[in-house]
């Protein structure tokens, strides 16, 4: 039990890990596709502001004035390449650009803190002619130093949304080249798109804490069912190790009436006092078994005799009226020659129970036990049936485990642990028999098929 538990404790816990994996994996998948259509939204809405405002296209023509009269400054050689980028970086129009800017962003996201800013990468400058183009700034990965226009202060985690590569001639005569890239940085963005994806988070965690919830249900119904069967094992123990010495005095008066016995009433109590003896040696042995627990097929150690089937059950049969108060027993047909290779001792226990359940169970007012014994090709059978009230095809599949009780109508009338069946399977699977409850129409049969 103890070893099932932690086989139980660490499959669950790898499945527990495996699927929080996935889980981790497709919510990351589904919050980097969240990210992408995020940015593709940004993307289109600064595609509108640029594209649908005039206003904006007036400040960004003036932009390129400043550039136009910056590249005459630096072509008459007033300033050399360093200063052309820094009057860019500190010209006066991004005054007006951005508050502009920012109130169109607003507009768009309302709920959303937006800074932005457009840098510039490269800047290509031709002579009056068209001709020698001369490289006064060329960035790769752009810089916020040179930031055009704009509110941010860092390009770490803002989003590039636009790059924009200018051509600009005047006059059909090439004047310049550049590249401009736009950023926009919304504070707070993660937890935008985690609330966007806000579905799939709280199902991803749900269905975790579900799978978590069950697994240590589980295990503590596990354990609780342990402690319980641990109970039962000592309840059951101390019964039967209680039992011993009323039943050793037993043994010991019997054995003592026999000697006491006068010869003249010998045989006739011979046969009373025989059975008292049998009956206490048997319930002895029945308590040692429970004592060492050794209800278990391969616990059973078997002492075979070869024997004259007829006889046996006879006797069996002749015990069991001595102590049935009502109904009759009846064994129907029997091969004469029969022989039967068992141990008498646990088999009889096996006859015994399901005797007693025959009787037991039965509310009829005469109860009847019919036994029939039949030579099968391998096997020699043994069919146990009853007039009693059947038993159910709802119960059926349970009867042989262990503990189960039926509970269809006033069983609890009739007193039993729950083994009776149990034992009896074991013992007969113990030698390498079969025991079956065949399908009738009235009462119940159990079919018993031990190897010749
Ligand atoms: P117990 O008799 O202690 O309850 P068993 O293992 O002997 O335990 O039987 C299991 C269950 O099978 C019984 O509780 C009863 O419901 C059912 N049962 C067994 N034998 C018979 C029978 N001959 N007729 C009706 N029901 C039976």
């Amino acid at each position: 039990m103890k070893r099932k538990i932690i086989i139980l404790t660490i499959t669950s816990l790898i499945a527990i890990a495996v699927l929080s994996s996935i889980e981790y994996y497709l919510v990351k998948t589904s919050y980097d596709y969240k990210v992408q259509e995020f940015r593709k939204e940004l993307d289109r809405q600064y595609g509108k502001i640029i594209a649908d405002f005039s206003y904006t296209d007036s400040l960004i023509s003036n932009l390129d004035t400043l550039y136009g009269a910056l590249k005459f400054k630096y072509l008459n050689e007033e300033i050399d390449k360093k200063e052309f980028i820094s009057e860019i970086s500190n010209n006066e129009i991004k005054k007006l650009i951005d508050p502009h800017l920012d109130k169109e962003f607003e507009k768009l996201f309302p709920d959303m803190n937006i800074n932005f800013a457009q840098t510039l990468d490269m800047l290509v400058v031709y002579d009056k002619n068209g001709q020698n183009p001369d490289t006064i700034l060329y960035q790769p990965g752009p810089k916020i130093e040179h930031m055009v226009f704009g509110t941010l202060t860092s390009l770490k985690d803002a989003f590039k949304v636009g790059t924009n590569t200018g051509k600009i001639s005047t006059n059909g005569i090439r004047d310049r080249l550049t590249k401009h890239t736009f950023f926009i940085s919304i504070r707070n963005w993660e937890f935008i798109v985690l609330r966007r994806m806000a579905f799939i988070l709280i199902a991803a965690v749900l269905s975790i804490l579900t799978v978590i919830f069950i697994f240590v249900y589980t295990l503590r119904s596990l354990i609780q069912q342990k402690k319980l069967t641990d109970i039962q094992t000592d309840f059951i123990n101390n019964i039967t190790h209680e039992f011993k010495t009323p039943l050793a005095t037993l043994g010991l008066a019997t054995a003592t009436l026999k000697k006491q016995q006068g010869q003249e009433n010998f045989s006739k109590a011979n046969n009373v006092v025989n059975t008292i003896e049998r009956q206490s040696k048997r319930l002895q042995k029945l308590l040692d078994q429970i004592l060492e627990n050794s209800f278990t097929n391969n616990q059973i150690s078997l002492n075979k005799e070869e024997l004259d089937l007829e006889k046996y059950i006879g006797q069996v049969i002749s015990d069991f009226k001595l102590t049935l108060p009502k109904g009759s027993i009846n064994l129907e047909s029997c091969d004469k020659n029969a022989l039967i290779k068992v141990d008498p001792f646990y088999f009889t226990t096996a006859i015994l129970n399901l005797l007693d359940n025959a009787i037991k169970y039965n509310n009829t007012d005469k109860p009847f036990i019919g036994i029939k014994i039949s030579n099968e090709e391998n096997t020699t059978a043994i069919l146990i049936s009853d007039n009693g009230p059947g038993i159910s095809k709802d119960i059926k599949p349970h009867i042989f485990e262990k503990f189960y009780r039926g509970s269809k109508g006033n069983i609890h009338d009739s007193k039993g642990l729950g083994l009776g069946l149990f034992y009896t399977k074991t013992i007969v699977e113990a030698h390498n028999g079969t025991i079956e409850l065949l399908d009738t129409e009235s009462g119940s049969t159990f079919k018993i098929n031990i190897p010749k």
